[in-house]
């Protein structure tokens, strides 16, 4: 039997602790609920690191023996130490997986990796969202429908000021008209990086089947594969495989 997938669900862990609304929501915070509905999975192994802990939680041992990173920040970006931003980006060049969630779209470990602000529109009105499936071949979309619908939500709008992606799994529509690439795939080095729009802190958004269908479908995508090249950091000089002569 394969190893099982071994996942980091990080959170800031702030506004759990601040506001009775968002602590009634995830009484274990939402790295707790999401790590817990991660390990009920066959083949996944999820433990948690929060922005309070000693280097946040993510010591180069925890990297080191982590698969799947997964994020959620929203009002303590800034605090996020850049040595530790500086780590986690060469993890996933060397080949660890990165799921970025819903306001961790702000986080400096995202935009390192996108290289670029992104920033959005949005609002909060507890408004319907459809995320439409606009890559129905794509592994994250395995087991969905067409689209699926969750009842309240923070919408965010395009224009999403990210790279292009390489695949755009979602794209929502919210009741109030704005359109929004909700699923985004990107590969970094070795490393493949996934952003997922839900996971406003005041609804009960990681409770949902779907959502939860979703980031199991990108833990098992963004997983390390077994490749040819053991560390990406170094240039290398590199010999011939073929013995040949230049003419002058
Ligand atoms: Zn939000």
């Amino acid at each position: 039997m394969a190893a099982p997938i071994r996942v980091t669900v990080w959170n800031e862990y702030r506004h759990e602790k601040t506001d009775q609304v968002v602590a009634d929501v995830y009484p274990e915070g939402i790295h707790g609920q999401i790590a817990k509905f991660l390990s009920a999975q066959p083949g996944i192994v999820a433990g948690t690191a929060t922005l309070d802990e000693p280097e946040h939680g993510l010591s180069e041992e925890v990297l080191a023996n982590t698969d799947v990173l997964i994020w959620w920040g929203h009002m303590a970006h800034r605090e996020v130490a850049d040595e530790i931003v500086d780590r986690v980006q060469q993890r996933i060049l060397n080949g660890m997986g990165l799921i970025v969630l819903h306001s961790g779209h702000f986080s400096k470990v995202f935009r390192r990796m996108m290289g670029t602000n992104c920033s959005l529109k949005w609002r909060e009105v507890g408004e319907r969202e459809r995320l439409w499936v606009t890559d129905p071949a794509h592994p994250i979309a395995e087991g969905l429908g067409e689209f699926f619908e969750i009842p309240h939500v923070e919408m965010y709008g395009e224009f999403f000021d990210i790279p292009t992606p390489d695949a755009t799994v979602f794209i929502s529509w919210f009741q109030g008209g704005e359109v929004f690439r909700s699923g985004v795939a990107y590969h970094r080095g070795k490393g493949k990086v996934f952003y997922f729009r839900p996971g406003h802190e005041t609804f009960p958004i990681f409770y949902q089947a779907e959502v939860q269908q979703v980031i199991v479908n990108a833990v098992r995508w963004a997983a390390p594969t077994k490749g040819p090249y053991t560390d990406l950091s170094p240039a290398l000089r590199y010999q011939a495989n073929e013995t040949f002569t230049v003419e002058e």
